[in-house]
């Protein structure tokens, strides 16, 4: 079952070259302990990989890279809904529209986003006005350390804009197994966002007749016209969290750039990233074989196929320049490894 020497490059959407030291695909609880347990006796670290779409990976992987393909999807309609059981190797947009198509609302805003389930509480992952926290209901995830199974509500995985505790003090210590969501039996659709509104409009889509299909549909569309597809050019989607920050700084910012984007979260403001780097002048760029996305520029591409290090030097270098331009401080979004 476990594999040595494994070339990483068709297991990232970044399509970064890279071997991990001991590689194993489990597809059952069973292959799954096994796994762990060799890891245990030979004292190694752990990678749990799903889609690949949110990591960079910065070199070979010492360790065991331990790719998540648990398959089974169940939904039990009741009067309060639906609860929808997923394991986490199912793939994130087939379960969406697994749900649209039974007429069920909640997760239509979240199409499209590649991976699978398993990584989708890691992150919160979240779109066009949605996160996973706003249907999530508990997960099951297997403690790295013991091989025991532990449940966690929505209060236990501290989900916050693009965050858990997954990424904080659960962190490197949980392999996610299932997770399940509750989907309301009362749904409103959410298409605030203008690009989703644009695309309805411009489609004579009657907002008074919106189905959960029919924004997956509208979704799925505007996402293909405005972000790259891995397959074609490699990338991991946004590359930086668009930050949040004080109000004075906002409103310093808000005189210098009249035209900047910004949205009201709490006390704070979430200020576009992609609005920074594009007014840095960084969109369209190109550095070697890496670059920044001609239609999105917080989205960085990796169409020769370079180093991590090419990718995160470019990081680097745009981060540095928001800051000098701005006073704002850009964190990357996908976890780099090792
Ligand atoms: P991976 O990249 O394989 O892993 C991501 C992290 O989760 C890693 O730290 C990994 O170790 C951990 N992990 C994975 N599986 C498990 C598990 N079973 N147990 C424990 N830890 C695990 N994200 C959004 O939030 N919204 C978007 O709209 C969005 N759009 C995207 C568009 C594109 C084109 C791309 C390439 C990415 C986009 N992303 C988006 C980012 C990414 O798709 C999500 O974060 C997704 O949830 C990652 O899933 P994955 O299976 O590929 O995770
Ligand atoms: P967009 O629609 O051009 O919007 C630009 C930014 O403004 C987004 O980042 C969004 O923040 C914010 N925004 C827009 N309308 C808003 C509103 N009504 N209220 C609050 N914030 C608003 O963005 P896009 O790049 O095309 O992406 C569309 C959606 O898909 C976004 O939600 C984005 O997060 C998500 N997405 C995520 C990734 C990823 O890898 N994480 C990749 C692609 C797309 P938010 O990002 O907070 O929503």
């Amino acid at each position: 079952m476990i594999r040595r020497d494994v070339d990483l490059q068709p297991f990232n959407t970044m399509a970064i070259r890279a071997r991990a030291a001991h590689y194993a695909r489990v597809g059952d609880q069973d292959e799954l302990q096994e796994a762990l347990e060799f890891a245990r006796r030979q004292r190694l670290p752990i990678l749990p990989l799903g889609g690949g779409s949110n990591i960079v990976l910065t070199g070979d992987y010492p360790g065991l890279v331990l790719h998540v393909d648990l398959q089974g999807l169940t939904v039990e309609e009741d009067s309060r809904g639906a609860l929808v059981t997923a394991a986490a190797g199912e793939n994130w947009h087939r379960l969406v529209m697994h749900t649209v198509s039974r007429k069920l609302g909640g997760l239509e805003n979240l199409a499209l986003i590649p991976g699978r389930v398993g990584a989708a509480p890691i992150q919160n992952i979240g779109a066009y006005g949605v996160e996973l926290r706003d249907t999530f209901e508990d997960l099951t995830a297997v403690h790295i350390a013991s091989g025991e199974l532990h449940d966690f509500s929505r209060a236990d995985c501290h989900f916050a804009y693009r965050d858990s505790v997954f990424k904080g003090a659960a962190r490197d210590q949980y392999i996610i197994t299932r997770v399940r969501m509750r989907l309301p039996s009362q749904w409103q659709p959410r298409v605030d966002y203008p690009a989703l509104q644009e695309y309805l409009e411009s489609h004579a889509v009657d907002v008074g007749a919106l189905t959960p299909a029919r924004i997956a549909e509208a979704v799925t569309a505007v996402r293909r016209s405005k972000l790259p597809d891995p397959q074609d050019i490699p990338n991991a989607g946004s590359f930086f969290k668009n930050p949040l920050v004080e109000d004075a700084l906002y409103q310093r910012l808000k005189s210098e750039h009249p035209d900047l984007v910004a949205y009201p979260a709490g006390e704070r403001w979430k200020l576009a990233a992609g609005w920074l780097i594009d007014r840095a002048g960084w969109r369209g760029r190109r550095i070697d074989n890496v670059g920044v996305h001609d239609r999105q520029a917080l989205v960085l591409v990796n169409p020769g196929r370079g180093t991590g290090a090419e990718i995160t030097g470019l990081a680097r270098r745009i981060a540095a320049d928001i800051h000098d331009r701005f006073g704002v401080d850009l964190e990357p979004e996908p976890r780099y490894y090792p």
